[in-house]
């Protein structure tokens, strides 16, 4: 590891101040996937910004909005009441996640933050566009089992790794952000990118900008969701593929439906025309193969992941039954 500063500014306009003037700087909260890129030389920042003083931890529901704040810790928003009872989606995905010693130290700001799991983007001996831009892309042409069937790109076919941003993606989550020049408020949709030529940058933060929280607009899916994960052992594992399924189930027809998926894409992947397609239907399987077929028209696959697209559709059908509970 390099020899890094380490500053804990006492405000929030101090720590945004710290990283705006340092290109090498980094915030930190929870620390789990940067101490890890660092330990293995894969990023090499100079300063560590602490964030974990600012009052930036925060659970509550207010004007029927779920409040979030950014380094409030992913076990405790996991099993807190108000997250429970009406947000259930966002509880489940939260504990598919890690491990519950990673979740009592993650956070909900770094979650968003945490940067693929591409093992050749952390063999710093193999080319990787998103470590280094320019160098190739080990995976194309490599071991890509774990790679992206949706939105990849010639530069950079990796996956975003988390659990509980494909939950906040189906849930229609904002992203809010202080930065040098002000706040900014981000739909969850827009706030992680495609790879296309610049598979550097995972979301779309500005310099300086800081994470200060989320909101999740009050929703009706409270009874009918599900979040299904599927890997390659039953824990502390990333997802080959995962579905965040919700339902709005009035009698015996789908008013509403969010399906978004994981372990696919560069970044959390609604399933749009999969929903409209489920809308106004009855909650059958027959309806649900169908919107699975939907859901997976546009994949393409790489040497060894083929076998996600069928996974992918098992994995939706799958979901949207035990979310109806037929
Ligand atoms: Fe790097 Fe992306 Fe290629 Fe993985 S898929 S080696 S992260 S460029």
């Amino acid at each position: 590891m390099n020899q890094f500063s380490y500053v804990r500014p006492a405000s929030q306009k101090a720590a945004i101040d710290a990283i705006f003037r340092d290109n090498t700087a980094r915030f930190i909260a929870g620390g789990t996937n940067l101490l890890d890129l660092m330990k293995n030389g894969v990023t090499a920042p100079e300063k560590l910004v602490d964030i974990n003083r600012l009052p930036l931890k925060d659970i509550r529901f207010s004007n029927n909005i779920l409040h979030l704040g950014a380094t409030t810790i992913n076990s405790e928003v996991a099993a807190h009441p108000l997250v429970k009872t009406h947000f259930p989606l966002l509880s489940q995905a939260l504990l598919a996640g890690a491990s519950q010693q990673l979740r009592n130290m993650a956070t909900t700001g770094g979650n968003m933050m945490q940067r693929t799991r591409c093992s050749y983007f952390y063999d710093i001996t193999m080319p990787c566009n998103k470590r280094s831009p320019g160098t190739g892309c080990g995976a194309i042409g490599g071991i890509n089992r774990m790679h992206a069937i949706f939105g990849a790109s010639d530069q950079c076919i990796a996956v975003h790794p988390s659990d509980m941003c494909i939950a906040l993606a189906a849930l229609d989550a904002t992203v809010i952000v202080a930065g040098p020049k002000g706040g900014r408020r981000i739909p969850f949709a827009d706030f992680h990118r495609l790879p296309g030529n610049t598979p550097e940058k995972d979301n779309n933060l500005g310099k300086g900008e800081l994470i200060t929280g989320v909101e999740i607009p009050a929703n009706p899916f409270t009874r009918h969701v599900y979040y299904l994960k599927v890997r390659d052992r039953a824990s502390y594992a990333f997802a080959l593929v995962s579905v965040a399924a919700a339902l709005d189930i009035s009698g015996s027809t789908i008013r509403q439906a969010r399906l978004a998926l994981g372990g696919v894409a560069h970044k959390p992947w609604r399933l749009y025309e999969a929903e409209k397609m489920l809308t106004g239907k009855a909650p059958t399987e027959e309806n649900f193969r169908i919107a699975a077929t939907v859901a997976t028209r546009s994949a393409a696959t790489f040497q060894h992941n083929a076998f996600k697209v069928p996974m992918a559709q098992n994995s939706i059908i799958t979901a949207l039954s035990k979310a109806a509970a037929i």
